[in-house]
C-alpha cells in the first residue's frame, strides 16, 4: 500500500465509524490526524483501518478503532484538559487523546511496550504525552488531579486511588466486570458524590496490579 492508499482507507474507517453511531466531530477529527498504520505490525498493516484488535506482542492488543471512538466519546475531553491512561499498549488511543487533550500521561506495566510506544510518539513529533512505566492501579500520583482518566484494559472494579485523583467535574471511563468481558462505565465525580453509568460491553485484555487483577 502506498501513503495515499492509507489515506483513503482511513477516511473509510472514519465514515463507517459515523455509520455505527460515533457522532463527536473533534473524536473523529483526532482518529482521522493518527496514523493508525504507524501503531501495527507490519504483518497487519492490511488490517490497520478495519474495525479489528490487533497483536501487540506480549499477549497484549491494540483497541479496535470503534472502541477507541466511543471511549473517547464518553469522555468528553477538552483541549485544556489533563489526562491520565492507563494501558499505553500501542501508544495508538494515547495519540488520539494527545489531538483532544493539553496534555497525557500514560501508564504502561510493560517496559517493552512502554519504550515502542515512546519511540512512534516521537516519530509522530506528539509532544504533549509522557509515558511511565510503572503499575497504573496506584495512578499517577506527583502528576494528580486529572480532568479525566481512561484505563483501557479490564478491571473487576474501579481502582481507587484512581478516583482520589479525579478532579472535581472530572470523568472517568474503564471497562468494568470480568477477565475477558466487560462493560465500558463512566464515572463522574460531582461536589458531593460520584455518578456511575454503565454503558456498552466490551472485551478487554485484564488490568493487572496492586489495586485490581493480581496476575
Ligand atoms: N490502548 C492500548 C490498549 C492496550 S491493551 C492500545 O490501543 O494499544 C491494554 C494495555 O494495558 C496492555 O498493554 C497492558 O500491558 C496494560 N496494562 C495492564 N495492566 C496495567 C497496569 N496495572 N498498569 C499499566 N498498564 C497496564
Amino acid at each position: 500500500m502506498t501513503k495515499d492508499d492509507f489515506g483513503y482507507v482511513r477516511e473509510r474507517m472514519i465514515s463507517d465509524l459515523r455509520k455505527r453511531g460515533i457522532c463527536d466531530e473533534r473524536v473523529l477529527d483526532a482518529l482521522r490526524l493518527v496514523p493508525r498504520h504507524r501503531f501495527v505490525r507490519d504483518q497487519f498493516l492490511s488490517k490497520a483501518y478495519g474495525n479489528y484488535t490487533l497483536p501487540i506482542g506480549d499477549e497484549q492488543t491494540l483497541t479496535q478503532p470503534w472502541v477507541v471512538a466511543r471511549m473517547s466519546e464518553l469522555l468528553a475531553v477538552e483541549p485544556t484538559h489533563r489526562v491520565l491512561e492507563i494501558g499505553t499498549g500501542s501508544g495508538y488511543q494515547t495519540a488520539v487523546l494527545a489531538r483532544l487533550a493539553r496534555w497525557v500521561f500514560s501508564l504502561e506495566r510493560i517496559g517493552d511496550l512502554a519504550k515502542a510506544a515512546v519511540g512512534r510518539l516521537q516519530e509522530l513529533e506528539i509532544d504533549n504525552v509522557k509515558i511511565g512505566h510503572f503499575d497504573g492501579t496506584v495512578g499517577w500520583g506527583e502528576a494528580a488531579p486529572f480532568d479525566r482518566i481512561l484505563v483501557t484494559a479490564g478491571a473487576p472494579k474501579v481502582p481507587k486511588p484512581l478516583l482520589d485523583q479525579l478532579a472535581e467535574g472530572g470523568i472517568l471511563v474503564l471497562p468494568e466486570g470480568g477477565r475477558t468481558q466487560q462493560k465500558l462505565v463512566k464515572y463522574r465525580r460531582g461536589a458531593k458524590k460520584i455518578r456511575r453509568i454503565e454503558c456498552e460491553e466490551v472485551g478487554f485484555v485484564p488490568l493487572i496490579g496492586r489495586n485490581s487483577w493480581t496476575s
